[in-house]
């Protein structure tokens, strides 16, 4: 496997103020978790984005009003998101990250792309930020595949519902989107009726998970969801929203989630699609489960065999992912409704 690594020290200016669990040591975390996995790694520095690109997904005033925000220093743009002056830039070379690992797998110079990057990306509305996200990553690297006449796959296993990447997408059957997180939980939406709209019916698919839910959860999503819609789907491209918040040991969630977990979606699901591959770091918020859970990741990548942990199974999981399995085998004949 060879696999790049985007970063960029700019990426570690950008402050939300002091005590917010979104901070700088995140990036070093992950990038040893990618270091340490065992494969030949090629690290790159992530470019900035031109404004041009960020129109695809962002409204072009939004994108100014950003711009303005930072240039004035140290502003609150939301409860729990903020910006410094050197915010900018860090938000350009993380959505800039995206595209360049886009033209070098493009290029095959690897099979998968690892972005280490904040602020991360997927709350990120058409206007608005939210959540710790300023550009919608993921979404602006969708648009530059879409655009070429690709398909694209967004498998967002952070522990929060990808508001902005579901809404970038929800009318799209171009753009699959599919998410496993925490629900009820910020930022409210993902629950199983949300399933697109006109040409984009059946294309996000959202599997929504009670507190306490872990491996043995993963496994029933994946087995009985995740991979049917994938292998019908059949994406060009599969753009992962990786965020490390559901591990156990996060601070902002209730997820049981073990490092070999991700492991084993690596395995299972990435590893699937290697030369098409990129990997965006969202959330995530203890610096240790990040080093293991990005480690396990990249060697599932590889091809290694990770088991699930188990022994999690919440109360009213089964049910909840029996619901999202109803609501897909609507649109997706491998999935076992009811
Ligand atoms: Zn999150």
């Amino acid at each position: 496997m060879r696999a790049l690594l985007y970063s960029h020290d700019a990426c570690l200016l950008h402050d939300n103020g002091a005590g917010h669990p979104e901070r700088a040591e995140r990036i070093p975390a992950a990038i040893a978790g990618v270091l340490g996995c065992g494969a030949e790694i090629e690290r790159r520095e992530a470019p900035v984005i031109d404004t041009e690109s960020i129109y695809s997904v962002h409204d072009p005033a939004y994108v100014n009003s950003i711009e303005q925000a930072c240039a004035l220093g140290a502003q609150s743009l939301d409860a729990d998101t903020a910006v410094v002056e050197a915010s900018w830039e860090a938000a350009l070379r993380s959505a800039g990250a995206g595209i360049a690992a886009v033209e070098a797998l493009r290029a095959g110079e690897a099979d998968f792309a690892f972005l280490a990057v904040r602020p991360p990306g997927h709350h990120a509305l058409h206007s608005r930020a939210m959540g710790f996200c300023l550009f919608n990553n993921i979404a602006i690297a969708a648009e530059v595949l879409t655009a070429s006449g690709e398909s694209v796959a967004v498998l967002d296993w952070d522990v929060h519902h990808g508001n902005g990447t579901q809404e970038a997408f929800y009318a799209r059957e171009d753009v699959l989107y599919v998410s496993l997180h925490q629900f009820p939980f910020y930022p409210g939406t993902g629950w199983v009726d949300e399933a697109g709209t006109g040409a984009g019916v059946g294309h996000t698919v959202n599997i929504p998970l009670p507190a306490g839910s872990g491996g043995d959860e993963i496994r029933l999503a994946v087995e009985s969801i995740v991979e049917p819609v994938l292998r019908e789907f059949a994406p060009g491209w599969l753009l992962v929203s990786a965020g490390y918040d559901g591990h156990a040991a996060d601070p902002l969630a209730e997820l049981q989630y073990e490092a070999g977990d991700f492991g084993w979606l690596g395995q299972r699901i990435v590893s699937q699609y290697p030369g098409r591959s990129i990997l965006f770091l969202e959330g995530g918020y203890n610096t240790d489960a990040i080093e293991d859970s990005v480690q396990a990741t990249l060697r599932g990548c590889g091809g290694e065999i990770f088991a699930p942990s188990s022994g999690s199974r919440s109360a009213g999981s089964t049910r909840m992912i029996q619901m999202a399995a109803e609501s897909a085998s609507r649109h997706w004949m491998g999935v076992q409704g009811g």
